[in-house]
């Protein structure tokens, strides 16, 4: 699905990833785990064309989009969360949905939220597009509300049909469960699952061990930038390297 190449990005003289050769196999829920400040956000805005990499090649789906701009790479089949809920609040919940799926075939965010040159057709498709993305997180019924009037965890799962509505073949996730109690984190996992079974692949940041350990089918392990270790939960759980990164920090 994804493979990266002796990726990195400096930030003046930080190394905040360094060079991280990694293949993330489609199918499948893959959690990026490390302490805090270890590069995992920043892996994201590589992968996802926010951050233009020093070093480094990735292929998505056999497509070197190293080089490519945010909607192009949302062109191709990629959609992310952020860490902190980027969604407008004041918007309907549907129309939030529609902009994730404007940013797709639009140039952009901005293009999207203008509604330049709109044509009904399009609109339509659009809102489609939208309604079958807020249908696939649970949140169909609530499509006229306001998004800011929904829980917390009505405004994550929100902010995950925006990426949806683009209909990415692999979706990432930036800490998904960040600020949500225990029943509501237990219900994004299962939400995640389901995408998942329907075939989506997804990669998902985590800084909480815990969390990923029954979710994950691979994990991937950054700390102070750099890829410590690599493997299914059972394996990473155990190597010294990651007990070291996490009692350290
Ligand atoms: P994580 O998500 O694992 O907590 P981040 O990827 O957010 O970590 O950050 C990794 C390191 O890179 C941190 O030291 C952070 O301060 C630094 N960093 C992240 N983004 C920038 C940026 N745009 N400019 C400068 N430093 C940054
Ligand atoms: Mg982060």
């Amino acid at each position: 699905m994804l493979r990266v190449e002796g990726l990195g990005i400096r930030f003046g003289g930080l190394h905040a990833v360094k060079d991280v050769t990694a293949t993330i196999p489609a199918g499948q829920i893959t959690a990026i785990i490390g302490p805090n400040g270890a590069g995992k956000s920043t892996f994201f805005n590589l992968i996802s064309g926010f951050y233009q990499p020093t070093t480094g090649r990735i292929i998505f789906q056999g497509q070197d989009i190293t080089r490519l701009k945010t909607h192009e790479v949302v062109a191709s089949g990629m959609a992310r969360t952020f860490q902190t809920t980027t969604i407008y609040k004041e918007l309907s919940v549907l129309e939030n949905a529609m902009i994730g799926h404007r940013v797709r075939t639009r140039a952009g965010l901005l293009d999207a939220l203008l509604r330049t040159g709109r044509e009904r057709r399009d609109e339509q498709e659009s809102r489609d597009a939208a309604m079958t993305a807020l249908t696939r997180v649970g949140i169909a019924a609530h499509a006229a509300r306001p998004a800011g009037a929904m829980t917390q965890e009505g405004q994550k799962r929100v902010g995950i049909a925006m990426a949806l509505a683009s209909n990415p073949k692999l979706l990432l996730l930036d800490e998904p469960a960040a600020g949500m109690n225990p029943e509501e984190t237990v219900s994004l996992m299962a939400l995640i699952r389901e995408l998942v079974a329907g075939g989506l692949t997804v990669i998902l940041v985590e800084h909480k061990m815990s969390l990923v350990m029954s979710l994950a089918d691979h994990i991937l392990v950054l700390h102070h930038g750099q890829k410590i270790s690599e493997g299914v939960p059972a394996q990473v759980s155990r190597d010294p390297a990651v007990i070291e990164a996490y009692l350290g920090s």
